[in-house]
């Protein structure tokens, strides 16, 4: 009988995955389910679910580097992951209307005045233009159709029976299922809470995880202009091996920048995000400074209980040295937060690892001869990781189930690139299980 692959989530990591098995005459049959829409009937607005998923229909740009955009080397090593990008790329550039434009930024050389400070993580980009994501969208999805993928839109999948090979979704009161032999599961951020679901219900085992917690640091952006000039959206990092810690400024926004509170599980922590409109210009620059610690216990817990330390009348707490006073957000109200005086409160729910922040900044000061005390910190910023299922590294298998992949975010994935090349990775496993 016909094998049956079935595809949860067309998003970047199912789509290069279906690609990869048409573009290689499987046998098989594929059917892609998907909660969202077809490109001709998804709207712009739609930003996380239907066809190309998440990034692939509001963004694209697609990082070059396995340092960036989650794990893809620690699967299948530096040269491989390397080659699975370039397959991504390439669909993009075959599907595009006109793949002249796809262009890669140059990475520049490390500038010396942030040495021996800092390191600067620079990476090549391919800019896909936004503009184009809707058309490369229909040509993609127009390929794989007419090449006998089956779609089926507009469709959650509430469960998936890993043991008798199944997923099932509800039509009107009617409960459907669908068998499968190989199941791809690539349902992205916007999937996360099945993800667990299933993750609890089968008690998968995972991956270690790390704890990712910080401040969101804001300063006038003159003082970092000349650094800005060199890359735009700068990541300086610094490294303590021998403690298991890194620091790393992240998401780094500029000229119209905005801090903004976010509510998570009942607390405050902070985040940024950049306005395009001239209308919105502030002249601010904010970035978080993230710490990744590693060899905590229970990683979560750990993080949700240093961010209640943080907390002050259900607000998230500011210091700033020259007391500069909290910004307003786009909306033009001040942030969320209680203005204190020093930094105790960070020493107290993080411990000793506060002076790794500490001297992120103080370095920061060297760097940039004019910063001195003119900056604040908006605490805590926390990414909380979801688990990550522990996969078999040779074809992202569950250990316990191995006709089930896990991909892109669902997987570990954090961007483009690497979740289409996570799709196609599976799907050379597959095509060589079929010889
Ligand atoms: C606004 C935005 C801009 C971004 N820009 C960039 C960028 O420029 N560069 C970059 O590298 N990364 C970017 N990212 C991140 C990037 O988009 C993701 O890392 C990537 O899309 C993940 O691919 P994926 O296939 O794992 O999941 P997704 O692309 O998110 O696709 C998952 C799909 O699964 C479907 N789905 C979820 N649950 C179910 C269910 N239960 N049943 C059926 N279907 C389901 C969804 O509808 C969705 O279509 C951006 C993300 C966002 C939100």
């Amino acid at each position: 009988m016909q094998e049956r692959t079935v595809i949860v989530g067309a998003g970047v990591a199912g789509i290069n995955a279906a690609t990869k098995l048409i573009d290689n005459n499987y046998q098989g049959k594929i059917t892609i389910i998907d909660m969202g829409k077809d490109p001709y009937n998804r709207l712009p607005e739609e930003v996380m679910t239907g066809m190309l998923g998440a990034g692939g229909w509001s963004d694209g740009k697609l990082t070059y580097h396995t340092s960036i955009g989650g794990q893809l080397s620690k699967y299948c090593g530096e040269e491989k992951a390397m080659e699975l990008f370039d397959q991504v790329i390439t669909n993009f550039k075959r599907f595009h209307p006109n793949p002249s434009e796809v262009q890669c930024s140059d990475p520049q050389a490390e500038p010396d005045f942030i040495k021996p400070y800092f390191g600067l993580r620079l990476f090549p980009v391919w800019h896909v233009g936004t503009d184009y994501l809707h058309e490369i969208g229909k040509n993609w999805y127009d390929y794989l159709k007419s090449n006998g993928v089956e779609f089926i839109w507009e469709t959650k999948i509430e469960d998936i029976n890993f043991k008798e090979n199944y997923v099932s979704w509800k039509k009107g009161l009617a409960n459907v299922s669908q068998y499968y032999d190989k199941l791809i599961f690539g349902v992205g951020k916007s999937g996360i809470d099945f993800g667990k679901k299933l993750a609890e219900k089968y008690d998968l085992p995972t991956e270690p995880k790390s704890v990712q917690i910080g401040v969101r640091f804001e300063a006038p952006q003159h003082h970092f202009q000349k650094l800005i000039d060199v890359s735009y959206d700068f990541k300086l990092y610094q490294k303590f091996e021998d403690k298991g810690v890194s620091l790393r400024s992240f998401c780094t926004n500029n000229n119209a920048a905005y801090v903004a509170a976010e509510h998570t599980y009942g607390d405050v922590s902070y985040n940024g995000h950049a306005k395009k409109d001239e209308a919105y210009r502030n002249d601010m620059t904010n970035f978080g400074i993230l710490m990744e610690i590693k060899g905590i216990d229970k990683p979560f817990d750990w993080s949700r209980e240093a961010v209640k330390k943080l907390q002050i009348n259900e607000k998230g707490t500011y210091f700033s040295p020259s007391k500069r006073i909290p910004s307003k957000t786009s909306e033009g109200d001040y942030v969320k937060c209680v203005v204190v005086d020093s930094m105790d409160l960070l020493y107290d729910a993080i411990g000793d690892h506060a002076l790794h922040i500490e001297n992120f900044i103080e370095d920061m000061k060297e760097v940039f001869p004019t910063l001195g005390n003119d900056w604040g910190i908006y605490m805590p910023e926390v990414k909380y990781l979801s688990p990550e299922p522990l996969v078999k590294y040779d074809d992202l298998s569950l250990t316990r189930f191995p006709n089930v992949y896990f991909v892109g975010d669902a997987l570990s994935a954090r961007g483009i690139t690497v979740s289409g090349a996570q799709g196609t990775y599976v799907a050379e496993s597959i095509l060589k299980d079929g010889k």
